[in-house]
């Protein structure tokens, strides 16, 4: 595995690019702002008319243009916008307005390696993949760190693509952290395999489990969402810091013994043969094509599953507990007016 640094990088490439950032999301304000303080004069927020990011990227102080104007005035156009648009946007605004030999660029592979873009043939086109939200990538900026990122090279037309990703990705801060050279494949994959089996669907759905078993048992809901959801950020925070073993090292004996003896049994053999059927959804583009379809029937089941999970009780409970934690909110990372 390849590892860039700052060092690596020659940050004039991306300092003497206009840089279109479409959308002011998540990522979206995270690459504009650090791209700006990195130096790069030109960077321009690519926003649809009526967005309601506007008000946000102004705030901020951006040139706001509608996607097709900063695809025109860009040599440099990063899709910050939601997976399950890039074609729409790529079609009706970009392929038509993009200069030619400019670049084209991802912040994640879904569009690209499944083929839901075909970008032209005179265009660069890479991947600045973050290995964290976007406010992460913001916050650790500004503390004058960086988010380690992904980086793939899906196609060369000028030759020099690898050298121009490499200085978005050190203008991003990723560069303070290491940049790691991987294929839009790879990336991909990986990333829809952790976050349905591990990140966001296992884990809520294990914590729901939990929470629910306990309640059934006639246990107080208060208790059940401490033990359940409340103490996994503690857990989380001691795996981050040093692998399980730390985890297990700071844990009593008697919670590590329920580890080694319990752990396999709810997560067992049967559960790995379905990470595998989960994993051949996602490389056969099982997945992507019926992510396709969800938002051509207008996300129609999305949105029932989004509502359904809202109501459910655990939400309740610890938006109950939670305001009587205040300092989980203090230095939030989101402040949903601003970023
Ligand atoms: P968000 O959902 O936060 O982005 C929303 C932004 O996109 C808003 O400013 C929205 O404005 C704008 N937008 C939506 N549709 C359009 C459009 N058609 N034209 C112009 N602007 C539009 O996205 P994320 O930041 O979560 O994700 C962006 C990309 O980054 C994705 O490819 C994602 O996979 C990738 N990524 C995201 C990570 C994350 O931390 N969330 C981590 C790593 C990669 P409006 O007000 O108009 O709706
Ligand atoms: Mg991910």
């Amino acid at each position: 595995m390849r590892v860039y640094y700052d060092r690596d990088a020659d940050l004039n490439l991306i300092k003497s690019r206009t840089v279109a950032i479409l959308g002011y999301g998540s990522q979206g304000h995270a690459h504009a702002n650090n791209l700006r303080e990195s130096g790069v004069e030109n960077v321009i927020v690519g926003l649809r008319e009526g967005s309601s990011s506007r008000p946000k990227a102004e705030g901020a102080g951006f040139t706001v243009m509608t996607p097709d104007a900063a695809a025109r005035t860009a040599d440099v156009v990063m899709m910050l916008t939601p997976d399950e648009g890039h074609s729409a946007l790529y079609s009706g605004d970009l392929a038509g307005n993009m200069k030619e030999g400019a670049a084209l660029a991802v912040a994640h592979g879904l569009s690209i390696h499944f083929n839901l873009i075909e970008p032209r043939s005179d265009l660069d086109v890479f991947m600045v993949a973050p290995k964290g939200p976007g406010h992460l990538v913001r916050s650790e900026y500004v503390r004058g760190a960086g988010v380690p990122s992904l980086l793939a090279v899906h196609a060369d037309a000028s030759g020099n693509c690898q050298e121009l990703g490499l200085s978005y990705a050190c203008a991003l801060g990723a560069g303070r952290a290491g940049v790691i050279e991987t294929t839009m494949k790879e990336e991909c994959e990986t990333d829809l395999f952790g976050e349905q089996t591990v990140l966001c669907g296992g884990i809520t759905s294990l914590i729901q489990a939990g929470y629910e078993t306990l309640c059934e048992a006639g246990y107080a809901p208060e208790m059940a969402y401490f033990e359940c959801v409340h103490e996994v950020k503690l857990i989380v925070d001691l795996i981050y810091e040093g692998g399980l073993a730390q985890m297990r090292y700071s844990v009593s004996n008697t919670a590590e013994y329920g580890d080694y003896s319990r752990g396999p049994r709810i997560v067992d053999a049967g559960v790995k043969e379905r990470m595998k059927t989960i994993l051949d959804e996602i490389q056969s583009g099982a997945f992507a094509r019926e992510w396709v379809l969800e938002n051509a029937a207008g996300q129609a089941s999305f949105k029932a599953m989004r509502r359904r999970a809202a109501e459910h009780p655990v939400e309740e409970v610890g938006a109950r507990l939670r305001g009587m934690m205040p300092w989980i909110g203090e230095n939030a990372l989101v402040d949903r007016s601003k970023n």
